[in-house]
């Protein structure tokens, strides 16, 4: 099987591609990449003349639902959810019912995503069983059934003696660990960001102070232990002052953020807009400031989604009660390339590191994130010009929970092709 894409401006950071170029895939891995390469009788060919070329784009932080929640989304449904919209990789968070601290569930997930995926999905263990933060689960039997790392998420690991131990231990398993960073005594009764908007609307407030201390936590702990870890979905200005910090020290950390944190504040919530309720929630416009000065500098180093598909009823429970949490996937890139690229605060390039370059990095993908001779030929192709209307009713997941339904963005992901077969063209399924 033979793929070639011709005329695109290949950017592939790692190699330090960022110009015109062919890519020839041969059986699903990267053959050639040249000025340009010829066809041949038996190959398939794309014009890519005036889109953009990279790897396979990857979202490190979603939420599959299945096992458990299938009437929210399935494996199914949610790569071809990611399919739409541009990505190639999704990394699956182990709060599923049952939760994935065993290796039965990570088994499931493994071979669901082998019959029924049409993009690459990767299980994520829990970090401690249930996900209760009171003993590690069995990692070793994680790691062998297939998670690439470990992770409580929906909870904040509350115990820092736990914590440590778990960087000590991890160093056996080299597993990275993606935190949550909650310090859940804050009160689990907050609907939003604790501030002006909180208070004229007679919600109860959560500050940010609720993630800055665990990320300051974990700052001393991986120092201590010399042990990596990555901050998930981080949104507030001391998480990103503290990890620049730390990074400048040389501290093994690394952090993604999500779109909704670079493009709604918290006056999003005003009407009681349950499309506006998240986890962590909603910052000021301020916060907003200082994650995109961190997107532009490097501290922050992915956007990941937390794509958490639920069913419109639980979005439309009275606010204090209803489910927190939006979808993501096909919407993504469209956020990004609208709100960060044609706006300059980061370039094309650095949309590339922060979307498939970097996230292989931190979870170890070793071919995939670059589109290197040999390399999985998992690519992304972006049309920068192609406006869209975002219509929830043609999203391919389950989930119609999104707070940007009829906004307008610029730069389509146009087509999806994963082990160099094309799964997705101008925002449909082909496969
Ligand atoms: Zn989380
Ligand atoms: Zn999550």
């Amino acid at each position: 099987m033979k793929l070639l894409i011709k005329n695109g401006t290949v950017i592939d950071p790692k190699n330090k591609i960022n110009s015109k170029k062919d890519v020839l895939i041969v059986n699903g891995k990267i053959e050639k990449i040249a000025n340009k390469i010829t066809t041949e009788k038996d190959t398939e060919v794309i014009d890519a003349n005036g889109l953009i070329v990279a790897p396979g784009f990857i979202d490190m932080h979603v939420h599959l639902r299945e096992p458990g929640r299938e009437d929210k989304e399935t494996i199914a449904t949610a790569t071809r959810s990611a399919a739409r919209g541009g990505l190639t990789t999704i990394v699956g968070m182990p709060n599923t019912t049952p939760n994935a601290d065993d290796q039965t569930v990570i088994g499931y997930v493994v071979s669901m995503a082998a019959k029924e995926g049409i993009v690459n999905v990767y299980p994520v263990g829990s970090l401690t069983k249930k996900s209760e933060g009171k003993e590690l689960a069995q990692i070793g039997d994680l790691k062998r059934a297939g998670a690439i790392a470990v992770s409580d998420d929906g909870r904040g690991v509350q115990s820092a003696a736990l914590m440590k131990k778990a960087m000590e231990y991890l160093k056996k398993f080299d597993l990275p660990i993606i935190s949550h960073s909650e310090d859940e005594h804050f009160g689990e009764d907050w609907a939003m960001h604790e501030g002006i908007v909180s208070t004229k609307l007679g919600l109860a407030g959560k500050p940010p102070a609720a993630e800055d201390v665990i990320i300051a936590r974990d700052i001393v702990l991986s120092q201590a232990t010399g042990y990596p870890i990555h901050f998930t979905h981080i949104n507030s200005i001391g998480s990103v002052e503290m990890i620049r910090d730390a990074k400048k020290r040389g501290i093994k950390v690394t952090c993604d953020t999500c779109p909704h944190y670079f493009t709604l504040t918290d006056e999003a919530v005003i009407g009681y807009n349950p499309m506006a309720k998240m986890n962590p929630p909603l910052r000021p416009k301020e916060h907003l400031d200082e994650i995109k000065k961190g997107l532009k500098d490097g501290t922050i180093d992915a956007i990941s989604t937390d794509h958490a598909p639920h069913l419109l009823v639980e979005k439309y429970y009275e606010f204090d009660d209803c489910e927190n949490g939006i979808v993501g996937f096909e919407t993504s890139i469209a956020l990004t390339m609208t709100h960060l690229v044609h706006k300059k605060i980061i370039s094309t390039e650095q949309m590339v590191m922060l979307m498939s370059t970097n996230p292989a990095d931190i979870l170890k993908l070793k071919n995939k994130g670059h589109l290197s001779v040999g390399a999985d030929a998992d690519i992304t192709i972006i049309d920068s010009d192609k406006e869209e209307v975002i219509d929830k009713a043609l999203f391919e997941s389950k989930g119609k929970n999104t707070p940007f339904d009829g906004w307008a963005l610029k730069g389509i992901p146009v087509y999806t092709i994963v082990c160099g077969k094309v799964v997705m063209k101008d925002r449909k399924i082909v496969v």
